[in-house]
């Protein structure tokens, strides 16, 4: 069935945007998740839109399912591969990596799903860094469509990314293409600048699903202030959590802060900088509290790193507003105030520093050496701003992950209301035993969340269809959808687990 259809599409494309080499699909079908690798038949590489909807209508006619990435970097969430084996990889970002437009006057870039945060942060220094980026902390060549459309989010007040795209590009299971937004309209001037027109706003069921390939859009860009003001303060008790949240959350819904706030521990900071110390532990895990506390110390992250930035047009202008923050934190009498110019010499803070400016960064991917073996997962709920909320979800994770014997790694990004808890846990993926431990660690997790009232958010594709069974009636409605949008089950049916 497959080789009828990767012979249609390099007759019609050519044979560069086919690839079905063992080599090839061997390297496509890898991941970093405990489920495994997932086979794939093929990878196809359209160069426009059109051939997309080409491949589109090819796979629909030889019953193939199609699984659509950008770039594939999504380390630790799965890579290139789908989540169920044997679907047809499109590389979308290989050949269709271009900045379309940008518009200096209203302050957009449109681009295709190649188009990296590397290569639109090095166009806006081109163009005289009037505007800048909101990057994510993971891997610099990481697409920026990709990202939004699994809902990823970063660190600016452009934080919610998906939030940033307006005007998208969509073909959708029939091949036909579908603009969002005023894009409805052929020649609408407003495509690109106006979301909320006419009808059901359409754009978020293209995101975290598989009802249609985006294959461009606008992303709104933000004015690059003169001054960024970094600060940071270091916490060392792990008991200090509660506390934290309660400092921080008026800091953001009064707006003092205009980056989002990272609270991070401890070792989702040195883990960037160290490896896990077998020799120190017989090979022994998880890693003991004591040795813990003095990898905190030796690189200066406490049990949690508080970070965030001030924007305005020079220091002093922004001085005040510093002096209040550090009232307001150093009044604890826990806190140890870290300057902007302490942060740019330490590898671990500078990536704070970098993430509140618009600038990818490549230093928080080291944190996947941290144990051998290649194996890494996130776990990804939200944490209302409430600092008793924050500490049992503190004193969940760190439990479970401990009895199955790993770290507790995590960075709290807070906004206003709500932060993204980010868990990595990073594991041998060469050893079965510790492959079993993660497979039922995060069972244990998700599990445990649910019981206490927060769902699992963005999710590896190894858990999307276990996390999709646990709710019934989404799971209803988006079947409803795909239904209506897709009866041959052509793009990716199992994604986010809708079939
Ligand atoms: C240390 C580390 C830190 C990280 N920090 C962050 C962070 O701060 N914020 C964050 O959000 N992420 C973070 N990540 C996760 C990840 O690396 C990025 O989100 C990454 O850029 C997304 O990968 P991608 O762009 O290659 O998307 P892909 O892997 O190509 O795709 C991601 C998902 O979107 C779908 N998709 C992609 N393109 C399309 C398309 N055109 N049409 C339809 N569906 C599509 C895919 O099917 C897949 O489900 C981090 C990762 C690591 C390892």
């Amino acid at each position: 069935m497959s080789e009828k259809f990767f012979e249609a599409v390099s007759q019609v494309l050519g044979p560069e945007a086919v690839d079905v080499s063992d080599a090839g699909r061997a390297s496509y079908s890898s991941n970093r998740l405990p489920g495994g690798d997932r086979q794939t038949d093929g990878i196809v590489f359209p160069s426009s839109t059109a051939d997309v909807s080409t491949i589109v209508r090819l796979a629909a006619e030889h019953g193939v399912s199609l699984w659509p990435t950008s770039t594939g970097h999504n380390w630790g969430m799965g890579e290139f591969s789908p989540v169920r084996g044997g679907q047809v990889i499109m590389h979308l970002g290989k050949r269709m990596n271009r900045i379309l437009e940008v518009d200096e006057r209203l302050g957009y870039a449109v681009i295709e799903p190649g188009v990296t945060f590397r290569q639109l942060r090095a166009k806006m220094a081109e163009l005289g860094d009037k505007f800048m980026i909101s990057g994510t902390s993971g891997p610099p060549d990481g697409s920026i469509i990709g990202n939004a459309v699994d809902r990823g989010a970063g660190y600016t007040p452009h934080f919610d990314h998906f939030g940033t795209l307006c005007g998208m590009e969509i073909v959708l299971p029939n091949g036909e293409i579908f603009n969002t937004g005023d894009g409805a309209l052929p020649n609408a001037n407003t495509r690109f600048t106006n979301k909320s027109g006419f009808g059901p706003l359409l754009d978020g069921i293209f995101t975290q699903s598989n009802f249609g390939i985006v294959t461009q859009t606008a992303v709104w860009l933000m004015p690059r202030p003169a001054t960024i003001l970094g600060f940071a303060f270091s916490f060392a008790g792990d008991e200090d959590l509660s506390e934290i949240f309660e400092l921080v959350r008026p800091l953001k819904l009064n707006s003092v802060v205009p980056t989002l706030i990272k609270v991070t521990s401890g070792g989702y900071g040195f883990a960037t900088e160290d490896t896990y110390p077998y020799d120190r532990t017989n090979g022994q895990v998880p890693l003991p509290d004591d040795i813990r506390r003095e990898l905190q110390e030796k690189h200066g992250t406490g049990a949690w790193l508080v970070s965030g930035a001030l924007y305005g047009p020079s220091v002093g202008a922004l001085q005040p507003t510093l002096d209040k923050i550090r009232a307001v934190f150093e009044a604890s009498g826990k806190a140890t105030y870290i300057s902007h110019k302490e942060m740019l010499d330490n590898p671990i803070y500078k990536i704070h520093l970098d993430t509140y400016s618009g600038e990818p960064t490549a230093s928080e991917v080291d944190m996947l050496n941290w144990r051998p073996g290649g194996g890494a997962t996130w776990f990804l709920p939200a944490t209302p701003m409430i600092g008793e909320a924050a500490e049992l979800q503190h004193q969940t994770s760190r439990r479970i992950l401990a009895e199955h014997g790993f770290e507790y790694f995590v960075e709290f990004v807070c906004s206003t209301r709500a932060a993204r808890g980010l868990h990595l846990i990073i594991f041998n993926r060469q050893d079965p035993d510790e492959v079993a431990r993660m497979n039922s660690a995060y069972a244990a997790l998700v599990e445990a969340y649910d019981q206490i009232g927060y769902p699992i958010g963005r999710t590896p594709t190894d858990w999307q269809e276990r996390a999709m069974s646990r709710l019934p009636v989404l799971q209803q409605v988006t079947h409803q959808i795909k239904a209506a949008l897709d009866p041959m089950g052509t793009i990716a049916p199992g994604k986010y687990g809708i079939s």
